[in-house]
């Protein structure tokens, strides 16, 4: 097979990972929050329709470089990605686990602080802020624009910042899973880390939703570092709209 074939059918098989992946964990999340919260996407049928469009496509976005990026690595050993356990301390791991979320969140910053810009928002955010409020289903609900200024950045690092292959993969399901629990509509972690000492730095679905409610603040990804250290933090959410949307459901139904 050419090259250039291989490099299409990597990019091709990491798109339906990727794919695949929001399908099974927003799937995951959007019947957890059936079963704990019944009516919260009541009435947002349409708008989960739109939200899966758009993280469909910007799955394909995301498997591109990916997969080009797999290919290089497997066929020309490209990429500082290992796997010998050994090759690097084992204090490595930890270490380059929260280098990668750490710059991560830095890129998501800066790039979603930009993207309020009322030029760049209409063109590239705009999209996102359409889910009002937003569902499970949002987790990748970007436009191309967005998604691929959030699908170059693990392609990137792994060039630059050597980590086991296993650090990966836990890089990747933390950012799948914040990605679709942020975007929920409820919390999901217990009251005491949400808004005990570990809550004023880590971001959960609390602090992510007073940035869907406001349009402004709150920009960080993982780490609320970013946002008090530039005066853009606003504080946690309360989901009350969501609870009152709860509630008539179920009067409706009773
Ligand atoms: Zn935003
Ligand atoms: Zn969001």
């Amino acid at each position: 097979m050419s090259a250039a074939a291989a490099i299409a059918l990597a990019a091709l098989a990491m798109t339906a990972i990727v794919g695949g992946r929001y399908l099974i964990s927003s799937g995951a999340f959007a019947f957890a929050t059936r079963v704990r919260h019944p009516g919260l996407y009541r009435g947002l049928e349409g708008q989960m329709r739109r939200e899966i469009g758009w993280s469909l496509a910007s799955a394909a976005i995301y498997g591109v470089p990916a997969g080009v990026v797999a290919w290089g690595w497997q066929a020309r050993g490209w990429t500082r990605i290992y796997t010998d356990l050994h090759a690097f301390p084992l204090w490595y791991l930890p270490v380059s686990l929260f280098a990668y979320l750490l710059i991560h969140d830095m890129w998501f910053y800066w790039t979603h602080r930009l993207m309020h810009r009322p030029w760049l928002f209409r063109i590239a955010h705009a999209v996102h802020h359409q889910s009002r409020p937003p569902t499970a289903w949002a987790a990748m609900s970007f436009h191309p624009v967005e998604a691929i200024s959030g699908a170059i950045v693990i392609p990137a690092l792994v060039f630059l910042i050597p980590i086991h292959v296993a650090a990966l993969g836990l890089v990747l399901a933390i950012m799948t899973v914040m990605g679709v629990g942020n975007h929920m509509g409820w919390e999901m972690f217990p009251r005491a880390l949400v808004h005990g000492p570990a809550g004023r730095w880590l971001i959960t679905a609390t602090h992510h939703e007073a940035h869907h409610a406001a349009y402004r603040g709150n920009y960080g990804l993982y780490f609320r570092f970013w946002d008090k250290a530039c005066g853009t933090d606003i504080g946690l959410g309360s989901f009350a709209a969501a609870g009152r949307r709860e509630r008539a459901d179920a009067h409706s139904d009773g």
